[in-house]
């Protein structure tokens, strides 16, 4: 004999609710969010590789989102390309971030289901994360230094 209340899977785990809609924060489903689009570099040699983010967010997953890029454009962009382009990833970033730093402070929206509970908690920003910050200054040099060396060049005789 078989107890098939026991055997049945739980619907517990399921999570009930529609999608973020529009005006809904993509990933945790507060209001109020706004489209938010945020890049992320990475590079080596002559290949490159931009990572981009667009969705409707709330405050707190934009700045996420937005330090995360950050921090990932300053640890992997310097190996290549990206060494020379690093600046306007983090000048975009700031200026497409202006709408979702005036929008109010995330609140939850009942019946909702989004990938997330509750809104992200921002990480560091970039320049108070180690791997970000020893590639900074690692290729942050090492530019510098083929900057000179290639001045040098030019100007000696
Ligand atoms: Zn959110």
């Amino acid at each position: 004999m078989t107890n098939l209340e026991a055997t049945e899977s739980s619907p517990s785990n399921v999570v009930a609710g529609r999608e973020p809609a529009d005006g809904e924060c993509r990933f945790c489903g507060s209001t109020p969010a706004v489209k938010t689009t945020q890049q992320g570099i990475g590079s080596f040699l002559i290949f490159y590789r931009i990572t981009t983010w667009r969705d409707q967010m709330c405050r707190s997953c934009a700045e996420a989102v937005h330090r995360d890029a950050n921090a990932k454009t300053m640890t992997w962009g310097w190996w290549g390309l990206g060494g020379i382009m690093f600046w306007m990833f983090l000048l975009g970033n700031a200026a497409r971030m202006r709408a979702a730093r005036a929008l109010d402070h995330p609140r939850r929206t009942a019946g909702v289901a989004a990938p997330l509970n509750e809104p992200m908690v921002p990480g560091e920003p970039w320049f108070r994360r180690r791997a970000a910050l020893v590639a900074t200054c690692i290729g942050g040099t090492g530019w510098l230094l083929l900057v000179a060396i290639v001045v040098a060049a030019l100007v000696l005789p």
